[in-house]
């Protein structure tokens, strides 16, 4: 993991946020490769959600949001409780958790968890929700959150979504956006951030119809997830344990990933049942019902979610992506990126600075670049400049020599199996077409 941190750095990928001030806690900012990498992530899953699907619609709800939802959602007083802590096995329990034996704080309560004694905080009052203000004068301003989940943005949308876009049940929100949440044991680079993104689809189903929806949905997130290339035998469901499920959730499994620090969830598909839309019409006052035309029949949707961490997705693909190998007596360092959304998609190098190989490269670069996120590079030897390359994740090596201002050909080296062709220069944005689908 330490070596994927330091390659991240590296090479432009992820930052520590306010580094030259020691660090901002768990915050984390993304270089120029990250940004590209996790856009193309974004991209991806929206193109796989809201393009390909004529049944789910996008939305971007703000940040802030009237207080009166995360009373309704239960995020108020949900996370509120006493909190205790175990310092060993890193687990959070409600003070109050039954399966606790002892008094949280004293050296002889022992953790349900793992068992270990007295390593249980005393319990502290906290809620995971950023407060801040809202109003010129912070006494007599209104409390304001900065959203915990990207969900809730959705559900108070639902009906305006619907009667806009004319859709019918079943049909489906989707939306990618910022959340906050004040962990107090975040960690493991960019998976627990008190800062990060989400990309989240509320699927509204007719009751009764929701268990089969939620199958649907959790096999084809996790074909999504190998359609990135993501190694199939690192990829794994966990389904909740009654004690495991949240508030509002009938059923639920994550995806999880064999991360360095072990099995952790990424994703979750969760049957959410009515609870959020039936208790923001309590909240509100307003009807959420929806009216099946068909059948005459009124109901409240029940709702299949799929959410995804942006962050922890694009965590994923790094480190399933980092290779160490040997090749020609020396260490390689790859990233073995799907092309798809590898940041670069290919880099451009003369040969050496001389004999028209420059100008002929900047060309075949400003030609690429129009379609691609490409790189241009003639500093140092050419070995150097395929390291470098290899590190980024980048799939396609252009190499333009001697022979090339002869005859306008190229080389093209595969970063993966390293083997080089040589094709036309004009053939070159349809060969990496081709390969990066
Ligand atoms: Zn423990």
């Amino acid at each position: 993991m330490e070596k994927l941190v330091s390659l991240a750095k590296r090479r432009g990928f992820v930052f520590q946020s306010s580094e030259i001030y020691g660090g901002l806690g768990s915050v984390w900012d993304y270089g120029p490769l990250g940004v590209e990498l996790k856009k193309n992530i974004k991209e991806r899953w929206w193109r796989s959600m809201v393009h390909d699907r004529e049944d789910i619609e996008g939305l971007d709800a703000a940040i802030l949001m009237h207080p009166k939802v995360w009373e309704a959602s239960g995020h108020v007083s949900g996370f509120t409780d006493p909190l205790v802590d175990c310092k060993h096995c890193k687990n959070r329990f409600r003070a109050d958790d039954p399966r606790i034996k002892g008094t949280p704080g004293e050296p002889t309560a022992q953790c349900p968890v793992c068992g270990s004694k007295g390593t249980l905080t005393a319990p502290r009052m906290f809620n995971l929700m950023f407060k801040t203000f809202m109003g010129p004068v912070e006494e007599a301003a209104a409390v304001v959150y900065l959203r915990p989940e990207t969900a809730q943005g959705i559900y108070v949308n639902y009906l305006n979504v619907l009667q806009s876009s004319r859709q019918k049940i079943p049909f489906g929100i989707a939306q990618i956006g910022k959340a906050f949440r004040n962990e107090i044991t975040p960690g493991n680079f960019i998976f627990r951030t008190r800062e990060f993104e989400q990309m989240e689809m509320q699927f509204f189903v007719k009751p009764g119809t929701d268990l089969e929806w939620f199958e649907f949905w959790r096999q084809e997130r996790m074909k999504w997830f190998a359609g990135l290339g993501v190694h199939a035998d690192k990829l794994r469901f966990h389904q909740h344990t009654k004690e495991e499920l949240a508030h509002y959730a009938k059923d639920a499994y994550d995806i999880q990933y064999d991360f360095p620090f072990g099995w952790q969830e990424f994703e979750g598909i969760h049957n959410r049942t009515n609870f959020d839309l039936s208790r923001h019409q309590e909240f509100s006052g307003k009807k959420l019902e929806y009216l099946d035309v068909a059948t005459n029949e009124r109901f409240i949707p029940y709702v299949v979610e799929t959410s995804a961490g942006a962050d922890r997705t694009t965590l994923v693909v790094m480190v399933d992506a980092y290779h160490e190998e040997e090749v020609e007596g020396e260490k390689r360092v790859v990233l073995r990126l799907h092309p798809a959304i590898a940041p670069l998609k290919a880099a451009v190098f003369p040969l050496v600075n001389k004999d028209g190989m420059p100008e002929l490269a900047r060309r075949i670069f400003d030609d690429l670049r129009k379609r691609y996120n490409t790189f241009y590079d003639d500093g140092g030897s050419i070995g150097r400049r395929y390291r470098r390359q290899d590190e980024a994740g980048t799939p396609f090596g252009i190499t333009i020599d001697g022979q090339s201002t002869q005859d306008g050909s190229v080389t093209v080296r595969d970063r993966d199996t390293l083997q080089q062709v040589r094709i036309a220069a004009d053939r070159l944005a349809g060969y990496v077409a081709e390969r990066i689908v």
